[in-house]
């Protein structure tokens, strides 16, 4: 039976996890707080020891953690990944980060004679618990093939998108849509409610047209309870969408409405609103 490993149990690799568990697969678990682990071993997973012994005792190792610098503290130093992998042994990064983060890591898992995939996810905390995931995977296609099994277990939709870099350029363009859409919508609630507008009024005008969409059915009612539950950590979208216009500037293409939103997010960050839902943008606007 292969062996997979899986680390970062955060609110998206908590959820994932438990869905290979569910599903039989034998899983070593690591996070850097080890608490996230307890729940999970008790269902059934092996407990790592640090991502060096994760990385050398199974046959395909999955990360997802917040940023690039997490994603590379992940795999660098005595015990991290590279210190684990070799040939035989596989590793797919999850995480969302630039294409350039993702090179590095590809360049340095195959010079240590492991395999390596990118595979971001699209799709928040609900559709991780409910293994309707939209996975989003680039590099090697042989890993690619064997990995499917899992992906299938974790997400509704696993495209291969081609050479390394492809998977988190996807990722990043469709964060970046989401990013301005949610500031655009905050904006048009706060406007509608201080205009003395019915806030379910406009919601049901706004999913009956053309504008409909499932972002909207889930985050207006949010909105208007004032409720922030995380589903989607508001830092991490700000990171999206720098990582976003990172990769605009490098193409030499304006964004100009990206980097209006980028700056939304950032003072909705600095007004401490990081870690509660992206839906706490609205907190800056209303
Ligand atoms: P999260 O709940 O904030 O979890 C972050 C994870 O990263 C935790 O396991 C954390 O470990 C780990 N981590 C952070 N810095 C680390 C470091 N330096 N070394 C080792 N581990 C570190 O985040 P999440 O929402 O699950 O998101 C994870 C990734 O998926 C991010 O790249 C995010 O952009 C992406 N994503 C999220 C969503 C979503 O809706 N939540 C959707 C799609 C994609 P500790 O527990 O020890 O802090």
């Amino acid at each position: 039976m292969k062996k997979f490993g899986f680390i970062g149990l955060g609110i998206m690799g908590h959820a994932m996890a438990s869905n290979l568990i569910k599903a039989g697969l034998d899983v070593t678990v690591w996070n850097r707080n080890l608490d996230k682990c307890t729940d999970l071993v008790a269902s059934g997973a092996h407990q790592g020891k640090s991502p060096k012994q994760v990385a050398e005792t199974c046959d395909i190792t999955f990360t997802i953690v917040s940023d690039p610098t997490a994603a590379l503290a992940i795999c660098e130093g005595p015990e991290g990944i590279l210190a684990g992998i070799g040939e035989g042994r596989s590793y797919i990064d999850m995480s969302t980060v630039d294409d350039e983060t993702s090179q590095t890591i590809s360049a340095a898992i195959t010079k240590a004679g492991g395999r390596f995939l990118e595979a971001p996810v699209s799709g928040t905390k609900k559709p991780a618990e409910d293994g309707t995931l939209i996975i989003l995977a680039a590099g090697d296609k042989s890993l690619y093939d064997d990995a499917l099994p899992a992906f299938e277990i974790m997400g509704k939709m696993s495209p291969y998108l081609g050479e390394i870099g492809q998977g988190a350029k996807m990722k990043l363009v469709v964060n970046m849509m989401m990013g301005g859409m949610l500031s655009i919508f905050s904006e048009g609630m706060s406007l509608g409610l201080k205009a003395n507008l019915d806030g379910q009024q406009i919601l049901d005008i706004v999913a009956a047209g053309a504008m409909t969409n499932p972002m909207f059915n889930v985050k207006g009612p949010m909105l208007l309870n004032e409720n922030y539950t995380t589903s989607f950590p508001l830092k991490h979208m700000q990171k999206d969408m720098r990582l976003a216009i990172d990769l605009g500037d490098k193409l030499n293409l304006t964004l100009p409405t990206a980097t209006t939103t980028n700056e939304s997010f950032k003072q909705a960050r600095k007004a401490g609103y990081a870690d509660e839902d992206i839906a706490a943008i609205y907190k800056t606007v209303k």
